[in-house]
């Protein structure tokens, strides 16, 4: 397992496989898909943060990497690994050479960061909107507003609050009017539209509003008066947040004793969506709805308002009888997709003991990477843990970015299936998709609003390669590559961008030469543990690695390389149930084992052949060879008066001959 280990220590993907099966007919084959489970934004301590802009290939866009090929000469050129185009290496690494690389050409560093300075001066608060609902009970409310006043007291200054309550109606507040209270209020069962925003909160009280164009942020037409109304950073409207929460009152409007109470929860965060769209498009922010009940009012309501009228149960949802459910879905989905537009996130903190009509919201937290908190009372520890949570700094935090966009580069004959995880397809298509979709498919970049320390994915691949039996062989590079683009906005509010590239190799079909020696260890040793033979026998065949371990049946053999004053040696130990043998080979004699071992494969039935080679100090003797439990091959090595035998037995599968 190192192996896998050590490769996910070094860039947090994890893949079931790290070669790839090298034609369509092969992949085919595959149970297991080819896939690769990646954490974009584990965090690497030892790895630094490139002060600079990332240098792209100018054909596919993709990023200089320890893989690409780089003429250090005075042209001083670069080779893109992915579409081989030349590219020029700008003015800046002019001084670069093989003794002074730039840390992205680091062979270690096939994970870095990049946090360009034109980007460091933009830098974007991270903004919480309080989508809180009023129709619980005083017991509840009291809870909520001690967790709420708590939070407020850790807020770092820097960020941007924003207060929407809502029961029969959504009250928007507009936290920056000095000291008396001042509330917006829509009506929570009619939808409201983008619009109807911008003019009821009074964006647009002392200018026109533009005819054409877009309204979006302080870029595009707002004055950043009219929106620091309702999102102030958080050291300047702490007194009024604290006096607003403190006076917080139940929902006034009465409840007759067989309805439920109004609650437009859809509207309210449709509000909310709304104004975070008005007022910071495009730089990270979230909506935080703290929920005591189900929707009964508006668009997105779950249920009537009648009490006798029981909430939709599973059964419901399995038979499809739930009059509500898909209208409400539909709402959800339109709030999704804004939300991902824009950029931002949908957390829920669901605390009734009823339902809260997460069924159905649940679509616009999963597509925006949002938290989703249940719990049976806003008194609960999972709920007052949780929220404390969110807003922990130091080595204990959540690691809560945003705003990302996930975008996949790789080497030609490999299509993208799509990824399964909290994100949202942007729609970019191009000849990297597959016709197959599994998840969010169909594109070749995603948009993650939210994502944290521990967010991760699993993208599911497609080998394209037709079969041709000598593709390989012919083929100077059996090496394929991935890279993996993260930009993102950093807790600390800058935009950073990580770049993961990865090789690993393709495994041919039994015409190749790789995968003819594949074969003949597996025809030789059937293992127990296939996917550790596959791996460690191409290793062993460019005698790469420092270590190996093989494992077949009840044996166990490991071959370590030795660099000593007389060459490089292989150190081969056989370990048993009773016994342990050690020998040792010279690269040129573990060469000839390979041959032998793919010659002995590629005989059938119970032929007996035998093999020798004699070098200065030692001879070799090989057996293909068979007894009443089956096939074997002895290796037998003779050094003076020393003779160490290694058998290897085959283990073939039932009904193969
Ligand atoms: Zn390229």
């Amino acid at each position: 397992m190192t192996e896998f280990q050590e490769l996910e220590t070094q860039d947090a993907v994890r893949m079931p496989w790290n070669v790839l099966p090298g034609s369509k007919s092969e992949a085919a084959q595959c149970v297991i898909p080819v896939s690769a489970i990646y954490t974009p934004l584990k965090p690497f301590p030892n790895t630094p943060t490139l002060p600079y802009a990332p240098l792209r290939c100018r054909n596919c866009r993709s990023v200089l990497n320890p893989f690409s090929i780089v003429d250090f000469s005075s042209t001083k050129i670069w080779i893109c690994c992915f579409c081989l185009q030349r590219n020029h290496f700008p003015p800046s690494y002019q001084s670069i050479s093989e003794t002074n690389m730039p840390a992205e050409l680091f062979p270690q560093y096939t994970t870095i960061e990049y946090e360009s300075p034109s980007e460091k001066a933009s830098l974007t608060n991270p903004v919480f909107l309080f989508v809180i609902d009023t129709c619980v009970i005083e017991e509840e409310i009291g809870y909520l507003k001690s967790s709420l006043l708590q939070v407020v007291g850790t807020l770092p200054e820097n960020c941007l609050i924003g207060l929407i309550t809502f029961g029969t109606y959504v009250h928007v507040h507009e936290l920056g009017f000095g000291q008396i209270p001042k509330v917006y209020v829509f009506k929570g069962s009619k939808e409201v539209s983008k619009d109807q925003v911008l003019e009821q909160m009074g964006f647009f009280a002392n200018k026109l509003k533009p005819t054409t164009g877009v309204i979006a942020g302080v870029r595009d037409g707002l004055s950043q008066e009219s929106i620091s109304r309702f999102l102030l950073p958080a050291s300047e409207c702490e007194f009024t947040l604290n006096s607003i929460l403190e006076e917080l009152q139940r929902d006034p409007w009465p409840v007759p004793a067989d309805y439920r109470a109004a609650r437009c929860t859809g509207t309210a965060l449709s509000v909310a969506s709304h104004l975070l769209g008005i007022c910071v498009p495009g730089s990270g922010a979230r909506i935080m709805a703290f929920l005591g009940g189900p929707s009964t009012e508006g668009p997105g309501a779950i249920v009537s308002k009648i009490l006798s009228e029981p909430i939709r149960s599973h059964k419901d949802l399995d038979k499809d009888s739930a009059p509500l459910y898909h209208k409400a879905v539909k709402f959800y989905e339109g709030i999704s997709k804004q939300l991902v537009h824009q950029g931002h996130v949908l957390d829920v903190f669901a605390c009734a003991l009823e339902q809260v009509g997460l069924a159905e919201i649940k679509v616009a937290c999963e597509k925006t990477g949002g938290l989703v908190v249940l719990a049976e009372s806003f008194g609960h520890s999972v709920f007052k843990d949780s929220l404390k949570q969110v807003f922990q700094s130091g080595g204990n935090d959540l690691g809560l970015s945003s705003n990302g966009i996930f975008e996949i580069n790789c080497s030609k004959d490999i299509k993208v299936q799509g990824v399964i995880g909290p994100c949202a397809s942007l729609e970019k298509k191009g000849p990297l998709c597959s016709e197959v979709v599994v998840g969010q498919g169909n594109t070749t970049a995603w948009k993650m609003c939210g994502l944290d320390k521990t967010s991760t994915f699993c993208l599911i691949f497609e080998v394209a390669k037709k079969e041709s039996p000598d593709a390989i062989a012919q083929s100077a590079n059996p090496q394929f590559y991935f890279q993996f683009l993260t930009y993102y906005q950093h807790p600390s509010g800058q935009m950073r961008l990580r770049v993961t590239t990865l090789s690993r190799r393709w495994v041919a079909g039994p015409g190749s030469v790789q995968a003819r020696v594949l074969y003949a260890l597996y025809a030789v040793c059937f293992c127990a543990c296939k996917a550790r033979a596959l791996l460690t026998h191409l290793k062993l065949l460019g005698i790469l690695l420092e270590c190996e371990y093989l494992y077949f049946g009840l044996k166990s053999f490991d071959i370590n390389r030795i660099i000593g004053t007389s060459g490089e040696w292989c150190e081969w130990t056989e370990r048993s149930r009773n016994a342990i043998i050690r020998t040792f080979f010279s690269k040129r004699s573990m060469i000839w084992i390979m041959q032998v071992l793919r010659e002995a494969s590629k005989m059938k039935g119970n032929v007996v052949k035998r093999w020798k080679k004699t070098e200065n100090l030692s001879q070799i003797f090989c057996a293909r060879n068979f007894n009443k439990f089956g096939r074997y091959i002895s290796l037998i090595n003779v050094r003076g008066r020393r003779r160490s035998v290694i058998i290897i037995p085959e283990l073939t599968p039932a009904g193969s001959s």
